[in-house]
């Protein structure tokens, strides 16, 4: 049995002030929501005081990128120490808008996987197609490189130190969803490409998420398909009513 998570992607959104009164409100929202697990990804800047101001409430934290490197002269990067450091559990790699504004890469993202799980830190591997490759029938091809190229070079894994979040490109921040059937064929495609490369047990045992344009009124299909065992929310992860709402929907 896997337990469903919901993670808020904040993207580049929020001061240290909104971030913290934005925690506050969800704090009282989720009190009684502990079935299911929760990960706030806030800017770096915003980090310090998440955390802080999680505490004792259960809600885990996490980045929205890394650097692969402990430390050294790589200007502007964070490394997964200093996100050790401020008590983050989770993050984000690989997201569309990394690939399609910075450079990402499925090599860095791999990098960046090995490195996450030397840290202990528990990596969301993004995948997902674009519009065009969905039109062109490729969505099946696209998201195995995009996991199995994340993966290159791990030969073992238990299943519950990685997370993979499938999101088409064209669902992300467009208020357009994949059909929660598509989405779980997706999400049950990933899971054999798992048990192939590792074992059933280990397929079984990694979360999938869904993610794009992630909303109270949309969720239940979701989290009701047997594949997906929850949701990356960026928009609607912004709003405590929102989220708290979608997390609450999560509660079997
Ligand atoms: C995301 O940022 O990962 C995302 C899914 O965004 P949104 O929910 O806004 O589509």
């Amino acid at each position: 049995m896997r337990t469903p998570l919901i993670v808020g992607n904040w993207k580049m959104n929020l001061t240290t002030k909104e971030a913290a009164s934005l925690v506050e409100k969800l704090r009282s929202r989720l009190s009684d929501t502990k079935e299911v697990e929760v990960a706030l990804c806030p800017p770096f800047t915003s980090l310090e005081t998440v955390a802080k101001t999680c505490k004792g409430s259960g809600i885990h934290v996490g980045a929205q990128n890394m650097f692969w490197e402990d430390q050294g002269a790589y200007t502007g990067e964070i490394s997964p120490v200093m996100l050790k450091d401020l008590g983050c559990s989770f993050v984000i790699l690989g997201h569309s808008e990394r690939r399609q504004f910075f450079g990402e890469t499925n090599e860095n993202v791999s990098k960046k996987v090995k490195s996450a799980l030397k840290h202990k830190l528990i990596p969301i591997i993004c995948v997902g197609e674009t519009l065009s490759q969905r039109e062109a029938g490729e969505t099946d091809r696209v998201c195995r490189e995009q996991l199995m190229e994340s993966l290159e070079g791990i030969d073992n894994l238990e299943g519950n130190e990685i997370v993979v979040a499938y999101e088409p490109v064209w669902a992300i921040g467009t208020g357009r969803t994949a059909s929660p059937k598509d989405a779980d064929h997706v999400a049950n495609f990933l899971r054999l490409i798992l048990a192939n490369t590792y074992s059933a047990r280990t397929a079984e045992r990694v979360r999938i998420l869904y993610g794009g344009s992630v909303k109270p009124e949309n969720i239940v299909e979701f989290i009701a398909q047997p594949n997906i065992d929850g949701a990356l929310v960026g928009g609607a992860s912004l709003k405590a009513d929102s989220f708290g709402e979608i997390v609450r929907l999560c509660v079997i």
